[in-house]
C-alpha cells in the first residue's frame, strides 16, 4: 500500500485487505430460504459509500477450482456438487446421499459457483498471510460443511480449506474462534485430533446441529461453550476476557481465524441470543495483538440490515475506522433500499437500523450457566501456561 493511502486512512492496519465477489450480490438460495438476502454486497456498498474500501485494500475472490477442494471435500462429493448445478436437480440417491436438494441445501443456480468462490478466498487467505497481516472474507465462515456432504446452509466448509491453507503457508499453530451462534460441527469434525489446532465456540445451546457440549473436549484443544438464550453484552464480555483471550494468548497462536458469524445478535431470527454487534467489534479488536496473521469471516447473519451493519463495522474496527453516530446519507440510502420478506409477512427495519451501524448496548445481569460454563473451561487453561 502507497504511503498515500496510509496517509489518507489515519489508523489503517497497512495489511488489512478485503476479499470479496460480485457473485453474493445477486444469487439466492430460493424465495423463502434464510439466505435468500443480501449479505456481502451490503458490505461492500456501505464500506465503499464511508471511503473505507479503496481499490488497494480490495482483492476479488478467485473462485477455487473443484481440485483445490480436496483437502477436505471428497471427489465424488465435488462432482455431485458440480453435476446439481449443471442439471439444476439431483437424483434421490444423490439427495440422501449428499444432503443436496434439501430445504437447507437446496438446488439453486449457483450452488458451487457460490461456495467454491468463498472457498477460494479461504485458501487465497493462507497464501496471502505468509508473512503476516490481516484479512477479512464476509462471505466465509461455512462451517458446517462436511468432507462427503453439504449440511446446514453450507456446500463447502471453507473456514476448514483456510485453516488448511494457513498450515501449508507457514502457520503451524492455529486458533480457530467462532462466534456464530451455531456449533461449527464441520470445524470440529475436521480438526477433532489436532492438537495444533486451539477451537473454541460459544454457540446457544440445545440450538441445531446441538453438538459441542461443555464436555466435549477434543483431544484437549476444543472449548464448547453453549450459552443460554438471551445472551447479552456483558455476559459476552465476560467470555471474551475470561475465557477467549487468555486461552488465545496462552496458546501463542501463528494464525488466528474468527468466523465472526452474525446470527447472534437480537434481531436475528436463527437464534434465541440477544448480543449488540458492539460484542462482536470487541472481540474482533482484542483479537488482533494476539496473532501475526489474522482471519476474519462472516458465517451466519439473516436479517439483511444486522449482518450488513455488523460485518460493514467488522472491517471498520479492522482497520481503526471510527464508527460514525450517524451514517451520510449514501450509506443510508444502502440500508434504506433492503427489503426482507417472509412467507406470512414483510419486515421493516427499526430508524437505527438505517441511521447508524451501531447498535444500542445489550448489556445486563449475569447467568449462572455462562458464570459456570466460563469457569469450567477456564480451569482447563493451565495445559499450555
Ligand atoms: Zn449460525
Amino acid at each position: 500500500m502507497s504511503d498515500v493511502m496510509q496517509a489518507s486512512i489515519p489508523h489503517a492496519t497497512p495489511h488489512a485487505r478485503f476479499i470479496g465477489s460480485e457473485i453474493y450480490r445477486h444469487s439466492s438460495y430460493g424465495a423463502w430460504h434464510p439466505l435468500r438476502v443480501p449479505r456481502v454486497s451490503t458490505v461492500m456498498d456501505l464500506a465503499r459509500s464511508l471511503g473505507w474500501l479503496p481499490p488497494a485494500q480490495f482483492i476479488t475472490s478467485p473462485r477455487a477450482k473443484a481440485a483445490a477442494l480436496t483437502g477436505y471435500h471428497t471427489p465424488t462429493y465435488l462432482a455431485a456438487l458440480q453435476a446439481a448445478e449443471a442439471a439444476q436437480s439431483v437424483s434421490e440417491q444423490i439427495r440422501r446421499k449428499h444432503n443436496l436438494g434439501t430445504p437447507s441445501n437446496p438446488i439453486f443456480k449457483e450452488m458451487f459457483r457460490r461456495p467454491a468462490t468463498s472457498a477460494g478466498a479461504s485458501l487465497l487467505a493462507g497464501e496471502l498471510l505468509r508473512d503476516g497481516g490481516v484479512i477479512y472474507s464476509p462471505a466465509g465462515g461455512t462451517h458446517h460443511g462436511l468432507p462427503d456432504r453439504a449440511n446446514g446452509f453450507c456446500y463447502l466448509n471453507d473456514p476448514v480449506l483456510a485453516i488448511q491453507s494457513l498450515r501449508r503457508n507457514g502457520a503451524q499453530k492455529i486458533a480457530y474462534i467462532d462466534i456464530d451462534a451455531h456449533h461449527p460441527d464441520g470445524v470440529e469434525h475436521a480438526f477433532a485430533d489436532d492438537a495444533d489446532t486451539l477451537q473454541i465456540s460459544v454457540h446457544e445451546v440445545n440450538r441445531w446441529p446441538r453438538t459441542g457440549a461443555l464436555t466435549d473436549m477434543g483431544v484437549g484443544q476444543a472449548y464448547n461453550l453453549p450459552v443460554p438464550a438471551g445472551l447479552n453484552d456483558t455476559e459476552m464480555a465476560l467470555i471474551r476476557d475470561a475465557l477467549i483471550l487468555p486461552l488465545v494468548a496462552d496458546f501463542g497462536p501463528d494464525a488466528i481465524v474468527l468466523q465472526c458469524g452474525a446470527d447472534a445478535v437480537a434481531e436475528d431470527r436463527q437464534s434465541r441470543l440477544a448480543l449488540s454487534n458492539n460484542a462482536h467489534w470487541a472481540i474482533v479488536a482484542a483479537l488482533r495483538p494476539l496473532s501475526p496473521r489474522y482471519l476474519v469471516l462472516g458465517g451466519g447473519g439473516y436479517n439483511p440490515w444486522s449482518v450488513g451493519r455488523l460485518w460493514t463495522g467488522v472491517w471498520a474496527t479492522l482497520n481503526g475506522h471510527d464508527i460514525p453516530d450517524v451514517l451520510p446519507p449514501a450509506s443510508q440510502a444502502i440500508l434504506g433500499a433492503l427489503t426482507w420478506t417472509s412467507p406470512l409477512r414483510k419486515h421493516y427495519p427499526e430508524a437505527h437500523w438505517i441511521t447508524t451501524l451501531r447498535d444500542f448496548p445489550r448489556e445486563g445481569p449475569i447467568s449462572d450457566a455462562v458464570r459456570t460454563g466460563v469457569q469450567t473451561l477456564a480451569a482447563r487453561r493451565p495445559r499450555w501456561a
